[in-house]
C-alpha cells in the first residue's frame, strides 16, 4: 500500500522582488513500511520536500496523495487534524517546549486530538520508558542532554500512533553516541511498522535505510533499495482519518496554558494586570464618588425646598450706562415684615447676617460661620432644636447671647457630638454667649458643611456682633410653588417702592428661585458623573491598549512554539483561544482585583473626606464586563495573528 505519492511537485519560495525555484517536478511514490533517507548537498531542497510531506508547508504545484487522501483538496484545519493523527515529526532542533516538563511535551499533540481514548493515544509516560526516560518525566528539557531531549522529540512524535515520521537531519546536533541511540530506536520503529521518511548527509546513517534518494537541485537524481534492507510488512496503523471535534477537555487545555504563559512571565503578566486592574479601580471609585454625589446632592436639595426664594440686594451698575451709577439698596429688618404682611403668597421670611467667629471653651477653640437670623428660622428652615429650645422673639429682641450650635461645632468643642452643651458658657469673638440648643444635622452639601455653623438671634448679630443693620440675604419661603415667578415680580416691586427706587431698576433685587437652583445642580450632578465615567473608562481603555501591546509581544515572542504546535496538530482556532484566553483571563484577574481595590478606594474616600461614595452593582457589573470586552476585543487581534501564521514560517522564526 502506498502512504506517499507525488506528481510533479513543484515548489516555488516568493522573495520580495525575485521569485526561487527551488523543486522542479518531483515525482515519488512512498510504501508502507519503508525507511526512506533522503541525501543531498546543502541547499538541494530535501527540507524543503520534507516540510511538503510532512504537510508543514504547501507545493506551488503538482500532485500529492497522503495514505489515500489527495491534500489539494483539504482545508487548513483538515491539515491540521492528519498531521496530528497521521503524522510525528523528528526535528533538527528538538522544539520542545522549555516550559513544559518532559511528560507535557510527550503529551501535546494529544491535547489537540480531542480523543482522550488509549485506543488512539499511546501512553506518555510508556513511551518515556521506551526511550530510556522515564526517570527524567518531571525534567524541563533544559535539564536534559541534546541526546536525551530528541529521544523526548520521538516519543512525542508517537503519541497520537502516527503512520509516518519525519525526521529532518534528527542527529545533526548530537554526538556519536548519541547518534547511534537515536537511529537505532527510528530503525526499531520502522520494525514495528512506522513509515520513517529521514533527511541527512551522513552516508553511514543512510546504511539504517531500507531505500536512498539523493536530491540536487531540486530534482531527484537517484533512488536505490538498500541491499541490507527490508520493507516492514506490518500494517502498523489503520484508523481512518476523521475530522476532529471542539471538545470541553481542550478548553481546560487552553487555560492550562494561558495559566502557564501567564506565570511564566511573571513581570509582565503583572503589569498589564495592573493596566486594566487601574481602569476598573478608577471606574468603580468614580462611579461610586459620582453616585454618591449625586443622591447627596438630592437629599440637599429636597432639603432645601423648591419653594425657596433668597433675596439680596444688588447693585444696578451696568456697562456702558450712564444714569444709574452704583445705586444700591440696603434690606433691613423692617423689610422682613413688610414682605411678610404685604405680598400674598408667602408662608414667612427670614433674615440673615453671617460672619465668621472663633468659639471658645473649656479651653478648646474652633472658627467657625456665625449666622445671625431672625425668629422664623426655626419654622422657615425646618431648624428647630434637637436638644434644648431656639430663641424668643423677645430674646431677639433684647440681644440676648445666646446660641444655638451645629453637631459639628459641638463635636469640636466638647468632643463629642452627641454632647449636651445645653447651659454651657461659651465666648464668640470674646462674647460670652449661652448654649440653648443644638441644630438638627443636615449633613455635608458637597461643599460645605451644614453643620459647621452657629446660630444666634439677628438682633444680637447687628448690634453685638456684626455692628451693622443690614441684613446680608432674606430666604422667603412661597406657599405654592406655582406662584414662584408672580410673587418674585411683587417682592421686586415692593422693595424698590418701600426704598423709594425707580421701577425700572429691577437689578438692584436679585432673587434667585432655589427650584431653578435646583434643576442646574441636578445637571451639574449628572454632568459630573459623566466626566468621572468618561475619565475612568479612557484609563480602561490605554489599559486595554496596554494588554494588545503585550500579546504583541507574546505572539512574536512565541512564534516558534505557535510553530510547533501547529505542526503537532493545532488548527488556527486552537491558537486563537490559546491566546484570546490569555488576555481575557488577565483582564478578568485585573478586573477582580480593580473591582476590590476599586471599592477600597470609595470607602477611602468616603471615610476620610466628606464624600459619600454609593458603590451599586451595576457600576460593578459595568466595570467586570468592561474589562472581559476589552480583553476579547484587545486580544483578538494579535490572537488572529498568530492563529494564521504558517507553520513552517513560524517554526523558523527566530
Ligand atoms: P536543504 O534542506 O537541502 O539544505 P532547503 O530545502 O532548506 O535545502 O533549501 C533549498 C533552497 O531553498 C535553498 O537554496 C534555500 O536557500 C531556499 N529556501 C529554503 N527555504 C526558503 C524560504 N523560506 N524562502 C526562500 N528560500 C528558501
Ligand atoms: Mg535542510
Amino acid at each position: 500500500m502506498n502512504v506517499i505519492e507525488l506528481k510533479g511537485i513543484n515548489k516555488v519560495y516568493h522573495l520580495e522582488k525575485l521569485d526561487v525555484p527551488v523543486l522542479h517536478g518531483i515525482d515519488l511514490t512512498i510504501e508502507q513500511g519503508e525507511f526512506v533517507a533522503i541525501m543531498g548537498h546543502s541547499g538541494s531542497g530535501k527540507s524543503t520536500l520534507l516540510n511538503i510531506l510532512g504537510l508543514l508547508d504547501k507545493p506551488s504545484g503538482g500532485y500529492y496523495n497522503l495514505a489515500g487522501i489527495e491534500i489539494s483538496k483539504y482545508s487548513d484545519d483538515e491539515l491540521a487534524a492528519l498531521r496530528n493523527q497521521y503524522l510525528g515529526f523528528v526535528f533538527q532542533q528538538f522544539n520542545l517546549l522549555p516550559k513544559l516538563t518532559i511528560l507535557e511535551n510527550v503529551a501535546l499533540p494529544s491535547i489537540y486530538s480531542g480523543s482522550k481514548d488509549l485506543k488512539h493515544h499511546e501512553d506518555p509516560a510508556k513511551l518515556l520508558e521506551m526511550v530510556g526516560l522515564s526517570n527524567r518525566i518531571a525534567h524541563h528539557p533544559n535539564e536534559i542532554s541534546g541526546g536525551q531531549q530528541q529521544r523526548v522529540a520521538i516519543a512525542r512524535a508517537l503519541i497520537n500512533k502516527p503512520l509516518v515520521i519525519f525526521a529532518d537531519e534528527p542527529t545533526g546536533n548530537l554526538d556519536t553516541k548519541s547518534t547511534e541511540e537515536i537511529i537505532k530506536i527510528l530503525k526499531d520503529l520502522n520494525s514495528s511498522g512506522i513509515t520513517i521518511v529521514m533527511v541527512t548527509h551522513e552516508p553511514e546513517l543512510a546504511t539504517y535505510a531500507t531505500r536512498t534518494i539523493k536530491m540536487e537541485d531540486g530534482i531527484i537524481v537517484s533512488d536505490e533499495k538498500n541491499k541490507n534492507g527490508r520493507t516492514s510488512s506490518k500494517v502498523y496503523n489503520s484508523r481512518k482519518f476523521k475530522h476532529k471535534l471542539f471538545s470541553l477537555a481542550r478548553i481546560k487545555d487552553y487555560c492550562t496554558q494561558a495559566f502557564g504563559s501567564l506565570t511564566a512571565n511573571k513581570m509582565r503578566s503583572i503589569l498589564s494586570i495592573l493596566g486594566v486592574m487601574i481602569g476598573v479601580a478608577s471606574l468603580i471609585a468614580m462611579l461610586a464618588v459620582g453616585s454618591g454625589v449625586r443622591k447627596r446632592l438630592e437629599n440637599q436639595l429636597s432639603g432645601l425646598g423648591s419653594n425657596l426664594l433668597m433675596v439680596y440686594a444688588g447693585s444696578s451698575q451696568k456697562q456702558g450706562s450712564s444714569h444709574s451709577i452704583g445705586t444700591h439698596m440696603r434690606l433691613e429688618e423692617d423689610d422682613i415684615y413688610d414682605l411678610q404682611s404685604n405680598i400674598n403668597g408667602i408662608e414667612g421670611v427670614v433674615g440673615y447676617v453671617t460672619g465668621s467667629g472663633r468659639v471658645v471653651a473649656r479651653g478648646h477653640n474652633y472658627n467657625t460661620r456665625v449666622d445671625g437670623v431672625s425668629h422664623s428660622f426655626a419654622e422657615i428652615r425646618a431648624s428647630y432644636p434637637t436638644l434644648g429650645r431656639f430663641f424668643t422673639v423677645e430674646e431677639d429682641a433684647s440681644r440676648a447671647k445666646v446660641a444655638i450650635l451645629g453637631e459639628t461645632v459641638v463635636k469640636a468643642i466638647f468632643g463629642d457630638k452627641n454632647f449636651n452643651p445645653v447651659g454651657e458658657y461659651i465666648k464668640i469673638n470674646r462674647i460670652d454667649f449661652q448654649v440653648i440648643g443644638v441644630l438638627p444635622s443636615k449633613g455635608s452639601n458637597g461643599w460645605r458643611d451644614e453643620d459647621d455653623k452657629v446660630v444666634i438671634p439677628l438682633n444680637t448679630a447687628m448690634y453685638r456682633f456684626v455692628g451693622s443693620k443690614e441684613l446680608y440675604y432674606l430666604d422667603i419661603k412661597v406657599a405654592d410653588t406655582a406662584d414662584m415667578n408672580k410673587v418674585t415680580e411683587d417682592i421686586k416691586t415692593r422693595l424698590l417702592t418701600t426704598h423709594r427706587l425707580p421701577l425700572f431698576e429691577r437689578d438692584v433685587v436679585n432673587v434667585l428661585n432655589m427650584a431653578e437652583i435646583r434643576a442646574t445642580m441636578e445637571a451639574m450632578g449628572k454632568a459630573f458623573s459623566l466626566l468621572l465615567g468618561s475619565i475612568a473608562f479612557i484609563s480602561l481603555l490605554v489599559g486595554g491598549i496596554g494588554i494588545m501591546n503585550i500579546m504583541f509581544v507574546s505572539v512574536s515572542e512565541r512564534t516558534k512554539e505557535i510553530g510547533l504546535r501547529k505542526a503537532v496538530g493545532a488548527n488556527n482556532t486552537d491558537i486563537l483561544f490559546q491566546f484570546i484566553i490569555e488576555s481575557v483571563f488577565v483582564c478578568c484577574v485585573g478586573g477582580i482585583v480593580g473591582i476590590i481595590f476599586g471599592s477600597g478606594i470609595a470607602f477611602l474616600i468616603s471615610k476620610l473626606g466628606e464624600w459619600d461614595t454609593i458603590i451599586t452593582p451595576f457600576s460593578v457589573i459595568l466595570a467586570f464586563g468592561f474589562s472581559v470586552f476589552i480583553g476579547l476585543i484587545f486580544g483578538v487581534w494579535p490572537a488572529r495573528k498568530a492563529s494564521l501564521l504558517n507553520p513552517i514560517d513560524a517554526l523558523r522564526h527566530d
